[in-house]
């Protein structure tokens, strides 16, 4: 990551021992800048926007100060976090849970997607910290299992995604709920018009604390885009698999069906391939990132807001099958590559129809940055124009039942 953060240290953020020992158990050595700025503002009680992008540990950076703050002896949920989506909000408590691991306290997930049942259950066990997707706590608190009259701090996690998704109207009756002397924590990797006007309502002075320079995509990924006409984009694609034999790979596509479509054609030809979006349920989709932090998954079809936020640190390429609708997703979907622990640098690869020039300049304007076109191996360019859709079936082998090495299919397909 970036070089400002190897001479920083946890223990001058005013961090209690117990939460430096657990920190240190679980080998982060140096604070991430966001961290370093977020946490002592946190920790003096006011309310406060912590910016800055994905995969930088904006986790820690609010868990930390809110997990300093807790009473161990209260019976009240003291914290409440809100996440965009169930992935995220699981993701949240497993953190929450593991920094907590050396403090008395109590995580609950009240996700949607998921039976009710066992989550009033867990409430009912008096839980210090609620990490949930706003609707699902919204009826939590309909159903009167969940009270946040004692809430001490708020946490708006990815807030601008819970916007995107319309969970402002969930997100502000959760923000009246709540007791009127809270902290309320924003943390997003933008701040769009309607995350400032949410902020604006709902936050007292908020401090800000802004690493949006690192919100644009780390100098470490290669980024490069191909000119091709839409029908050509899935030749494309295999021609720069075969080419760049990705370790761990997202597409992203701009629609749950695109997604699909391109995930039933491919998984004919490629094995370890999954897709993920809104239209799988819940289970498939956690069995999917599950399958793809292990390694079981290679490639992954996806849309944003299920390709969003997943932190999996072996991602070696992104590609960008569709352009993302707006240059904040470019980033997200690019910050897939490239993460905190990620051995390789990442290399994100953007398809660009003949009439998107404009919309693939307003990206490198965003990320101040010229992407570099795509050179294909044994000539200048993927000719776009002149290669004719392959009938799949004469271009490639079948998919072999066993889960053998992609560099042999590679070779084939080659
Ligand atoms: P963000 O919310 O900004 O996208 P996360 O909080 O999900 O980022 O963090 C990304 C990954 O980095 C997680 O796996 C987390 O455990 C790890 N991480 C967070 N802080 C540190 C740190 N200081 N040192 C090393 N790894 C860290
Ligand atoms: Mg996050």
């Amino acid at each position: 990551m970036s070089s400002t953060e190897t001479l920083a240290t946890f223990d001058s953020l005013g961090l209690n021992s117990d939460l430096l020992n657990t920190v240190k158990s679980l080998g982060f050595t140096s604070p991430t800048p966001i961290q370093e700025e977020f946490i002592p503002v946190a920790l003096t009680g006011v309310d406060c926007i912590g910016q800055a992008r994905t995969g930088t540990g904006k986790t820690a950076a609010f868990a930390l100060p809110v997990l300093q703050k807790l009473k161990p002896k209260s019976q009240h949920v003291q914290g409440i976090v809100l996440a965009p989506t169930r992935e995220l909000s699981e993701q949240v408590e497993q953190e929450f849970r593991s920094l907590a691991s050396g403090s008395p306290c109590e995580t609950v997930l009240t996700g949607g997607g998921r039976p009710i049942g066992p989550q009033i259950a867990a409430l009912g066990r008096y839980p210090q910290v609620v990490v949930g997707t706003p609707g699902r706590v919204i009826d939590l608190i309909q159903r009167k299992v969940l009270d946040l009259s004692h809430v001490s701090t708020v946490v708006l996690d990815e807030a601008d995604r819970m916007l995107d998704i319309g969970f402002r109207k969930d997100i502000e009756r959760i923000l009246r709920a709540c007791s009127s002397d809270h902290q309320t924590l924003l943390l997003s990797a933008t701040l769009p018009e309607q995350v400032q006007r949410l902020a604006d309502r709902f936050m007292n002075h908020p401090e800000r604390v802004d690493l949006s320079e690192e919100n644009v995509v780390v100098e470490t990924i290669e980024q490069f885009y191909c000119t091709v006409e839409q029908r050509n984009k899935f030749n494309l694609l295999i021609r720069l698999l075969v080419q760049e034999r990705p370790s761990q790979a997202i597409v992203f596509c701009r629609t749950k069906r695109g997604a699909h479509e391109i995930y039933s054609k491919i998984q004919k030809h490629l094995p370890d391939v999954a897709e993920i979006h809104g239209d799988l349920q819940q289970r498939k989709r956690e069995q999917v990132i599950r399958r793809l932090r292990d390694g079981r998954v290679r490639l992954v079809i996806a849309t944003d807001i299920v390709g969003r936020g997943i932190d999996i640190s072996g991602i070696s390429h992104i590609v960008n099958y569709d352009l993302p609708e707006g240059s904040d997703d470019y980033i997200h979907r690019v910050g897939r590559t490239g993460r905190i622990s990620s051995v390789s640098d990442g290399r994100a690869f953007t398809f660009v129809k003949p009439d998107q020039g404009d919309e693939l300049t307003k990206i490198e304007v965003r990320i101040n940055k010229l992407l570099q076109e795509y050179q294909f191996d044994g000539c200048d360019a993927f000719d776009a124009r002149e290669v004719q859709t392959v009938q799949e079936d004469e271009a490639f082998e079948p998919t072999p039942a066993s889960e053998s090495e992609w560099d042999a299919i590679f070779d084939e397909l080659d």
